[in-house]
Protein backbone atom coordinates (compact mmCIF):
# COMPACT_ATOMS: atom_id res chain seq x y z
CA UNK A 1 0.00 0.00 0.00
CA UNK A 2 1.03 3.93 -0.81
CA UNK A 3 1.71 5.64 1.93
CA UNK A 4 -0.94 8.36 1.09
CA UNK A 5 -3.76 5.28 -0.14
CA UNK A 6 -6.42 6.96 2.08
CA UNK A 7 -6.12 10.61 2.49
CA UNK A 8 -7.39 13.16 -0.12
CA UNK A 9 -5.33 16.39 -0.56
CA UNK A 10 -6.53 19.95 -1.45
CA UNK A 11 -4.03 21.85 -3.69
CA UNK A 12 -4.59 25.35 -4.69
CA UNK A 13 -3.08 26.45 -8.23
CA UNK A 14 -3.18 22.96 -9.10
CA UNK A 15 -2.93 22.85 -12.35
CA UNK A 16 -0.01 24.07 -13.21
CA UNK A 17 3.93 24.89 -12.21
CA UNK A 18 4.46 23.84 -8.65
CA UNK A 19 1.29 23.18 -7.73
CA UNK A 20 0.93 20.67 -10.49
CA UNK A 21 4.27 19.02 -9.59
CA UNK A 22 2.97 18.50 -6.04
CA UNK A 23 -0.46 17.57 -6.96
CA UNK A 24 1.01 15.01 -9.14
CA UNK A 25 3.82 13.53 -6.75
CA UNK A 26 0.52 13.41 -4.11
CA UNK A 27 -1.12 11.49 -6.45
CA UNK A 28 1.66 9.22 -7.48
CA UNK A 29 1.60 7.97 -3.60
CA UNK A 30 -1.74 7.29 -3.16
CA UNK A 31 -3.95 10.16 -2.66
CA UNK A 32 -6.78 11.42 -3.86
CA UNK A 33 -5.99 15.08 -4.68
CA UNK A 34 -8.28 17.89 -5.42
CA UNK A 35 -6.97 20.44 -7.43
CA UNK A 36 -8.20 24.26 -8.01
CA UNK A 37 -7.81 27.16 -9.76
CA UNK A 38 -9.79 29.58 -11.76
CA UNK A 39 -8.91 27.83 -15.55
CA UNK A 40 -10.70 24.61 -15.99
CA UNK A 41 -9.08 24.04 -19.29
CA UNK A 42 -5.64 23.86 -17.08
CA UNK A 43 -7.01 21.86 -14.27
CA UNK A 44 -8.43 19.25 -16.98
CA UNK A 45 -5.00 18.96 -18.62
CA UNK A 46 -3.54 17.84 -15.29
CA UNK A 47 -5.87 15.42 -14.48
CA UNK A 48 -5.39 13.64 -17.72
CA UNK A 49 -1.53 12.82 -16.40
CA UNK A 50 -3.39 10.49 -13.52
CA UNK A 51 -7.08 10.60 -14.37
CA UNK A 52 -7.65 7.83 -11.22
CA UNK A 53 -6.79 10.47 -8.52
CA UNK A 54 -6.96 13.67 -9.36
CA UNK A 55 -10.33 15.71 -9.66
CA UNK A 56 -10.41 19.24 -10.90
CA UNK A 57 -12.57 21.89 -9.02
CA UNK A 58 -12.71 25.71 -10.38
CA UNK A 59 -12.57 28.16 -7.55
CA UNK A 60 -10.89 31.45 -7.06
CA UNK A 61 -8.96 32.24 -4.03
CA UNK A 62 -9.85 36.10 -3.84
CA UNK A 63 -13.59 35.47 -2.91
CA UNK A 64 -14.95 33.98 -0.27
CA UNK A 65 -18.11 32.60 -0.94
CA UNK A 66 -16.15 30.58 -3.96
CA UNK A 67 -13.67 28.93 -1.51
CA UNK A 68 -16.50 27.99 0.92
CA UNK A 69 -18.50 26.43 -1.59
CA UNK A 70 -15.59 24.85 -3.44
CA UNK A 71 -14.01 23.03 -0.46
CA UNK A 72 -17.28 21.96 0.61
CA UNK A 73 -18.35 20.77 -2.85
CA UNK A 74 -14.50 18.63 -2.45
CA UNK A 75 -15.07 17.62 1.07
CA UNK A 76 -18.45 16.47 -0.04
CA UNK A 77 -17.34 14.54 -2.74
CA UNK A 78 -14.08 12.91 -1.47
CA UNK A 79 -13.94 13.53 2.29
CA UNK A 80 -12.46 15.70 4.68
CA UNK A 81 -9.45 17.18 3.36
CA UNK A 82 -5.97 15.67 5.11
CA UNK A 83 -3.18 17.24 2.94
CA UNK A 84 -3.94 21.14 1.94
CA UNK A 85 -1.30 22.37 -0.57
CA UNK A 86 -2.34 26.83 -0.25
CA UNK A 87 -0.12 27.06 -3.64
CA UNK A 88 -2.33 29.35 -5.35
CA UNK A 89 -0.30 32.53 -6.16
CA UNK A 90 0.51 35.54 -8.71
CA UNK A 91 4.26 36.96 -9.03
CA UNK A 92 3.80 40.17 -10.21
CA UNK A 93 5.73 43.03 -9.53
CA UNK A 94 5.77 46.93 -9.10
CA UNK A 95 8.43 49.55 -8.32
CA UNK A 96 7.82 50.69 -4.56
CA UNK A 97 6.83 54.21 -4.86
CA UNK A 98 4.72 53.18 -8.35
CA UNK A 99 2.88 50.42 -6.53
CA UNK A 100 -0.82 51.38 -6.40
CA UNK A 101 -3.64 50.78 -4.17
CA UNK A 102 -5.34 48.31 -6.29
CA UNK A 103 -2.33 46.68 -7.28
CA UNK A 104 -1.51 45.88 -3.89
CA UNK A 105 -4.43 44.87 -3.07
CA UNK A 106 -4.78 42.37 -6.11
CA UNK A 107 -1.59 40.86 -4.51
CA UNK A 108 -2.36 40.70 -1.10
CA UNK A 109 -5.69 39.29 -2.02
CA UNK A 110 -4.47 36.26 -3.75
CA UNK A 111 -1.28 35.45 -2.14
CA UNK A 112 -2.07 36.21 1.24
CA UNK A 113 -6.14 36.69 1.66
CA UNK A 114 -6.55 33.17 -0.83
CA UNK A 115 -4.15 31.02 1.84
CA UNK A 116 -6.10 32.37 4.70
CA UNK A 117 -9.61 31.23 3.44
CA UNK A 118 -8.78 28.42 2.25
CA UNK A 119 -6.98 27.10 5.42
CA UNK A 120 -9.45 28.48 7.23
CA UNK A 121 -11.75 25.85 5.38
CA UNK A 122 -10.02 22.88 6.04
CA UNK A 123 -8.76 22.96 9.85
CA UNK A 124 -11.89 22.09 10.67
CA UNK A 125 -11.65 18.50 9.49
CA UNK A 126 -8.32 18.30 10.02
CA UNK A 127 -8.50 18.59 14.04
CA UNK A 128 -11.69 16.02 14.21
CA UNK A 129 -9.68 13.33 12.70
CA UNK A 130 -6.65 14.27 14.62
CA UNK A 131 -4.06 14.51 11.58
CA UNK A 132 -3.99 17.11 9.09
CA UNK A 133 -1.00 18.61 6.75
CA UNK A 134 -1.04 21.82 5.98
CA UNK A 135 1.77 22.91 3.51
CA UNK A 136 1.71 26.80 2.23
CA UNK A 137 3.82 28.10 -0.72
CA UNK A 138 5.76 30.80 0.46
CA UNK A 139 8.65 32.04 -1.34
CA UNK A 140 12.51 33.14 -0.20
CA UNK A 141 10.45 36.93 -0.47
CA UNK A 142 8.69 35.97 2.74
CA UNK A 143 12.21 35.78 4.34
CA UNK A 144 13.73 38.81 2.80
CA UNK A 145 12.93 41.73 0.48
CA UNK A 146 12.51 41.48 -2.57
CA UNK A 147 13.47 44.73 -4.79
CA UNK A 148 10.47 45.79 -6.68
CA UNK A 149 7.95 43.22 -5.11
CA UNK A 150 6.67 45.62 -2.23
CA UNK A 151 3.41 43.59 -2.59
CA UNK A 152 4.67 40.47 -3.30
CA UNK A 153 7.00 40.68 -0.49
CA UNK A 154 4.63 41.49 2.16
CA UNK A 155 2.01 39.03 1.21
CA UNK A 156 4.62 36.23 1.56
CA UNK A 157 5.75 38.01 4.61
CA UNK A 158 2.78 37.15 5.61
CA UNK A 159 1.72 33.48 4.25
CA UNK A 160 5.16 32.64 6.79
CA UNK A 161 3.16 34.66 9.97
CA UNK A 162 0.04 32.89 8.95
CA UNK A 163 1.72 29.57 8.63
CA UNK A 164 2.94 30.32 12.45
CA UNK A 165 -0.04 30.75 13.65
CA UNK A 166 -1.76 27.84 12.51
CA UNK A 167 0.77 25.62 14.10
CA UNK A 168 1.27 27.38 17.68
CA UNK A 169 -3.01 27.63 17.59
CA UNK A 170 -3.07 23.64 16.91
CA UNK A 171 0.22 22.46 17.96
CA UNK A 172 -0.05 19.07 19.82
CA UNK A 173 -2.95 18.19 18.20
CA UNK A 174 -2.22 16.06 14.90
CA UNK A 175 -1.81 19.04 13.05
CA UNK A 176 1.22 20.40 11.50
CA UNK A 177 1.82 23.57 9.43
CA UNK A 178 4.94 24.10 7.48
CA UNK A 179 5.62 27.15 4.88
CA UNK A 180 7.96 25.60 1.39
CA UNK A 181 9.83 28.76 0.01
CA UNK A 182 11.85 28.46 -3.32
CA UNK A 183 14.12 30.73 -5.03
CA UNK A 184 13.18 31.16 -8.81
CA UNK A 185 11.63 27.78 -9.97
CA UNK A 186 11.33 26.76 -14.04
CA UNK A 187 7.30 27.79 -14.34
CA UNK A 188 4.75 29.66 -16.07
CA UNK A 189 5.87 32.44 -13.68
CA UNK A 190 9.17 32.23 -14.03
CA UNK A 191 8.85 31.98 -17.75
CA UNK A 192 6.51 34.87 -18.12
CA UNK A 193 9.59 36.75 -16.09
CA UNK A 194 12.50 35.02 -18.23
CA UNK A 195 10.43 36.56 -21.99
CA UNK A 196 10.04 39.99 -19.89
CA UNK A 197 13.91 40.19 -19.31
CA UNK A 198 15.08 39.03 -22.43
CA UNK A 199 12.67 42.02 -24.41
CA UNK A 200 13.71 44.61 -21.77
CA UNK A 201 17.53 43.67 -21.95
CA UNK A 202 17.87 41.85 -24.64
CA UNK A 203 19.31 38.94 -23.73
CA UNK A 204 19.46 35.30 -24.68
CA UNK A 205 16.74 33.15 -22.71
CA UNK A 206 19.88 31.68 -20.73
CA UNK A 207 21.55 34.74 -20.26
CA UNK A 208 17.90 35.88 -18.82
CA UNK A 209 17.37 32.78 -16.59
CA UNK A 210 20.87 33.12 -15.20
CA UNK A 211 20.20 37.12 -14.41
CA UNK A 212 17.37 35.32 -12.02
CA UNK A 213 19.39 32.66 -10.91
CA UNK A 214 21.99 35.14 -9.66
CA UNK A 215 21.36 34.82 -6.16
CA UNK A 216 20.79 31.21 -6.27
CA UNK A 217 24.28 30.12 -5.43
CA UNK A 218 24.14 26.89 -7.21
CA UNK A 219 23.69 29.86 -10.30
CA UNK A 220 20.43 27.77 -11.72
CA UNK A 221 17.02 28.02 -11.46
CA UNK A 222 14.97 25.02 -9.41
CA UNK A 223 13.19 22.17 -10.75
CA UNK A 224 9.73 21.81 -9.62
CA UNK A 225 9.86 17.90 -8.51
CA UNK A 226 12.59 19.80 -5.87
CA UNK A 227 9.62 21.43 -4.18
CA UNK A 228 7.46 18.65 -4.94
CA UNK A 229 9.92 16.96 -3.10
CA UNK A 230 9.83 18.93 -0.13
CA UNK A 231 6.16 18.67 0.20
CA UNK A 232 6.32 15.06 0.36
CA UNK A 233 8.75 14.56 2.92
CA UNK A 234 6.33 17.12 5.25
CA UNK A 235 3.53 14.59 4.47
CA UNK A 236 5.58 11.48 4.71
CA UNK A 237 5.81 8.74 7.98
CA UNK A 238 7.58 10.41 10.91
CA UNK A 239 7.18 14.02 9.70
CA UNK A 240 4.37 14.63 12.64
CA UNK A 241 7.40 16.90 14.49
CA UNK A 242 8.07 18.97 11.91
CA UNK A 243 5.99 22.04 12.73
CA UNK A 244 6.01 25.85 12.23
CA UNK A 245 9.02 25.76 9.81
CA UNK A 246 9.81 27.80 6.60
CA UNK A 247 11.83 25.07 4.76
CA UNK A 248 13.80 27.16 2.07
CA UNK A 249 14.81 25.21 -1.25
CA UNK A 250 16.66 28.00 -2.97
CA UNK A 251 20.61 26.81 -3.54
CA UNK A 252 21.84 28.22 -0.47
CA UNK A 253 20.16 31.84 -1.45
CA UNK A 254 19.20 33.34 2.28
P1 LIG B 1 1.95 29.35 -11.85
O1 LIG B 1 1.55 30.63 -12.48
O2 LIG B 1 2.18 28.17 -12.70
O3 LIG B 1 0.90 28.94 -10.72
C1 LIG B 1 0.03 29.79 -10.06
C2 LIG B 1 -1.28 29.04 -9.89
O4 LIG B 1 -2.14 29.81 -9.06
C3 LIG B 1 -1.99 28.83 -11.21
O5 LIG B 1 -2.35 27.47 -11.34
C4 LIG B 1 -3.22 29.71 -11.12
O6 LIG B 1 -4.34 29.09 -11.76
C5 LIG B 1 -3.42 29.81 -9.63
N1 LIG B 1 -4.09 31.06 -9.26
C6 LIG B 1 -3.66 32.33 -9.46
N2 LIG B 1 -4.58 33.21 -9.04
C7 LIG B 1 -5.62 32.47 -8.56
C8 LIG B 1 -6.88 32.79 -7.99
N3 LIG B 1 -7.30 34.06 -7.83
N4 LIG B 1 -7.69 31.78 -7.60
C9 LIG B 1 -7.30 30.50 -7.76
N5 LIG B 1 -6.13 30.12 -8.28
C10 LIG B 1 -5.31 31.09 -8.69
O7 LIG B 1 3.27 29.67 -11.01
P2 LIG B 1 4.11 28.84 -9.93
O8 LIG B 1 3.82 27.39 -10.01
O9 LIG B 1 5.48 29.32 -10.08
O10 LIG B 1 3.55 29.45 -8.56
C11 LIG B 1 2.96 28.66 -7.54
C12 LIG B 1 3.26 29.31 -6.20
O11 LIG B 1 4.65 29.27 -5.95
C13 LIG B 1 2.85 30.79 -6.12
O12 LIG B 1 2.26 31.04 -4.84
C14 LIG B 1 4.18 31.52 -6.24
O13 LIG B 1 4.17 32.76 -5.61
C15 LIG B 1 5.09 30.53 -5.52
N6 LIG B 1 6.51 30.68 -5.83
C16 LIG B 1 6.96 30.53 -7.13
C17 LIG B 1 8.29 30.68 -7.42
C18 LIG B 1 8.84 30.55 -8.80
O14 LIG B 1 9.99 30.95 -9.03
N7 LIG B 1 8.10 30.00 -9.75
C19 LIG B 1 9.26 31.00 -6.35
C20 LIG B 1 8.68 31.12 -5.04
C21 LIG B 1 7.36 30.95 -4.81
P3 LIG B 1 -5.45 29.96 -12.56
O15 LIG B 1 -4.71 31.03 -13.30
O16 LIG B 1 -6.12 28.96 -13.44
O17 LIG B 1 -6.36 30.49 -11.51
Amino acid sequence: MQHLEGKHALVTGGGTGIGEAIALALADAGAEVTITGRRMDALQDTCQKAPARLSALTMDVTDERSVVDGVKQAIDARGPIDIHVANAGIAETSPFAKTSLEFWRKVMATNLDGAFLTCREVVPGMLAQGWGRIITISSVAGLRGLKYGAAYSASKHGVIGLTRVISEEYMGRGLTANAICPGYVRTPIVARNTRLIMARSNLSQPEAEAAMSHDNRHQRLIEVSEVAAAAMWLCAPGSDSINGQTIEIAGGQV
